[in-house]
């Protein structure tokens, strides 16, 4: 029997939302040592390291809580398991997936299904890598609403939206002005945090 040492990690940026992967060998882990996996974008990494004897977390950030999880796992299961899926507990949709090469690419194609299956439920038809984001965004902007915090320099607070792929369009629905907020913007840490969104006349996007 050949015993495969190597394991393949995938997991969602919260960065940027592109699904990140890397490779590993177990020997990697092995004295108590970790491993770190980076999205290109330079904003995320997963990493595993070793805490306690008996044990190694996986810490990964998620796009839908805006912060990191961790999930202890057990070293023999680290070391046997060949496919393990680790879930945000808010939304139960993967956030990272770790084992044999084919096991996880296929995680992550039913996990996009899954992720666009929660979109839909939620009245959004988005099926790109910023659907999260945006269903956010819609959530967020929607509550600002209800408490007249969305309105145009012109005065007036009837506000259209629309749903692009890589963001959101404010529309005023009196004199036509926009803003135009990207799919990285509001994955920006403070976007949750306005409190006004004030469309300009003179804004040109
Ligand atoms: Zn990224
Ligand atoms: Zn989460
Ligand atoms: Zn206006």
């Amino acid at each position: 029997m050949i015993i495969d040492f190597n394991r393949t990690v995938a997991y969602i940026c919260p960065g940027c939302g592109e699904v990140t992967y890397g490779e590993f060998s177990l020997f990697e882990l092995s004295g108590g040592r970790g491993i770190s996996v980076s999205c290109d974008c330079g904003k995320s990494a997963l990493k595993i390291f070793c805490k306690g004897q008996n044990a190694y977390t996986i810490s990964v950030g998620c796009q839908v809580c805006e912060k990191e999880h961790e999930y202890a796992v057990p070293v023999s299961e680290l070391l046997h398991s060949h496919f393990m899926d680790f879930l945000c507990p808010e939304l139960l949709m993967g956030l990272a997936f770790i084992g044999d090469k084919d096991k996880v690419e296929h995680a992550v194609e039913e996990n996009n299904k899954y992720i666009k299956e929660i979109l839909t439920t939620c009245g959004l038809e988005h099926s790109g890598k910023n659907g999260i984001a945006i269903l956010k965004a819609l959530d967020k902007i929607q509550l600002l609403s209800d408490e007249g915090g969305v309105r145009c320099e012109c005065g007036a607070n009837l506000i259209d939206l629309d749903v692009l792929e890589n963001g959101i369009v404010l529309e005023c629905c009196e004199c036509g002005a926009t803003a135009f907020f990207t799919a990285d913007d509001i994955r920006q840490e403070n976007f949750s945090d306005i409190t006004e969104i004030l469309i300009r006349k003179d804004s040109n996007k």
